[in-house]
Order: structure tokens, then C-alpha cells, then sequence
């Protein structure tokens, strides 16, 4: 009974290896998935994302602009986030609970970093504008990521596949802010994420898959689903020293708050 916060069944992956994400959607729905958010990239996926959430009563769909994405993008943020907001004010009959996903990538760093801060802006600016919780998105960006949310007061949401410290989680749950794990958490690789989703209040953490993305531990490289989310739970609950459905309620329990669900 898992609440996946974060993934993408519109990758062009679930077409090319399974043919679509339909199927297997209907599956992980039929076998007690309790709910997904579809995150969309950019204007293009982001309506892809509320298609596909259309057809599911479970599936949600998260619109914006990610960092890597705003490079094929014009410089100026204006037209791009403009469809972004027109999305979101049809509100197609609230299927769209998030905008995101939004953010900074300096492990990549494909995109020049002015360029993607204008976007992170322009979206935070929408986000106050629209009440919407935002999904963040921080890849070796921390910094200027937190110092930038500080100057959107009022805008909350959650930071995906959280990668930073313990203090910044902790200042930006003050804040009004949910911090979300994905399979990173049960890497071997990871022990400083493990010991900030340890000790941080439960009340504010959420579960997610990142699908196609970020596959756990014992599927590693494969192509990840919502079906793999217990391996995630299992981590948390090892950290928390609770039981997995105890993870499950606790973190679903978060997502429906944040989400208004
Ligand atoms: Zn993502």
C-alpha cells in the first residue's frame, strides 16, 4: 500500500521495453499501489504526464520544467513556463497536484547556470502565484538551491531524491518543506542519505521510485517501476526500526497532506 511521490511512466524507456507504461500501470494499481505522481520535464512531457494520469484514478501528474530540460528551451523563461501555467489553470479536474519537476543540476551541468536558474524562478514565482507545492529538483546544487527557495517564503513541496545534509533538511522542513528517498537510500554506496532519513521528524518524509530511474539495490540498471518501492520502504523501516507497512502508512499518510488528496 505505497504512495510513489515521484516517477515518469512517460519515458520513452517504458515504451521501447515494455511497450508503454499502461500495462504495467494497471498491474501496480490492481496489486495495491495506492497512488503515483507522473512528474512531467517539460511542457511537451508535462502534457504526456497528465494524459497518462488521466486514465488511472490513482495516477497523478506533476507539470514544469527541469534544469536539463530548460536547455532546449529559448533562453527566456516567459513562453515555456506561460504553457506551464496554462496547464495548471485548467487544473484538469485535479488530476495536476505538483508543479515540477523544477530545480538546479550542477552534476551535469549541461545547461549554463544562469539559464537554469531563470527557469527555477520563473517557476517558484508561478508556484506562489498558483498555491502549487513544487517538486524540487537539487543534483550537487544544494547551495544555491537553498538559498534560493529562502527567497520564496510561502512556497513549499518536497525535495526528490534528497541528497543534501541533515541541517539543510532540517531548516527547510521548518519551512514547510517534505524531503523525499528513493532507492538511493538502500545503495551501498549511501550512507550519509541513510543517516539523514534516519533521524529526520517522519511526519515530513515521502517515498519514490524515480521510475525509470534510480532501480534499488537489487535491480540495479534495470528499468524501475512503483513495484520496486518496498525495497525503499524496507530501508526506512530498517532505519526507523518500525515495520514496512508502518513506512507505508506513514509516508502515504505525508503524501496525501501534501498533495491535498
Ligand atoms: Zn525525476
Amino acid at each position: 500500500m505505497f504512495f510513489d511521490s515521484h516517477a515518469h511512466y512517460w519515458d520513452h524507456r517504458f515504451d521501447e521495453e515494455i511497450g508503454g507504461a499502461a500495462p504495467l500501470l494497471t498491474e501496480l494499481f490492481t496489486n495495491g499501489l495506492l497512488g503515483a505522481v507522473n512528474v512531467g520535464t517539460s511542457p511537451n512531457t508535462s502534457r504526456l504526464a497528465i494524459e497518462q494520469a488521466r486514465a488511472f484514478p490513482q495516477l497523478y501528474a506533476a507539470v514544469g520544467i527541469h534544469p536539463s530540460d530548460s536547455g532546449e528551451l529559448s533562453s527566456d523563461p516567459d513562453i515555456a513556463v506561460a504553457e506551464i501555467e496554462s496547464l495548471i489553470r485548467k487544473k484538469d479536474a485535479n488530476k495536476i497536484v505538483a508543479l515540477g519537476e523544477i530545480g538546479l543540476d550542477y552534476h551535469w551541468d549541461d545547461v549554463p547556470r544562469e539559464q537554469q536558474m531563470r527557469y527555477f524562478e520563473a517557476q517558484l514565482t508561478l508556484a506562489r502565484e498558483t498555491a502549487m507545492p513544487v517538486l524540487i529538483h537539487d543534483r550537487e546544487a544544494h547551495g544555491d538551491i537553498h538559498t534560493t527557495v529562502l527567497r520564496y517564503p510561502g512556497v513549499t513541496g518536497v525535495f526528490h531524491s534528497y541528497s543534501g545534509s541533515y541541517e539543510m533538511a532540517k531548516d527547510l522542513i521548518r519551512r514547510g518543506y517534505y524531503i523525499s528517498f528513493s532507492g538511493t537510500v538502500s545503495f551501498k554506496n549511501a550512507a550519509k542519505v541513510a543517516e539523514v532519513a534516519r533521524a529526520l521528524p517522519r511526519e515530513f518524509v515521502l517515498i519514490e521510485t524515480d521510475a525509470p530511474y534510480l532501480t534499488p539495490h537489487p535491480y540495479r540498471g534495470r528499468l524501475n517501476h512503483s513495484g520496486y518501492l518496498h525495497y525503499t520502504a524496507e530501508a526506512l523501516a530498517a532505519l526507523w526500526e518500525i515495520s514496512v507497512e508502518s513506512v507505508a502508512a506513514i509516508t502515504a499518510e505525508n503524501a496525501k497532506r501534501l498533495f491535498g488528496l
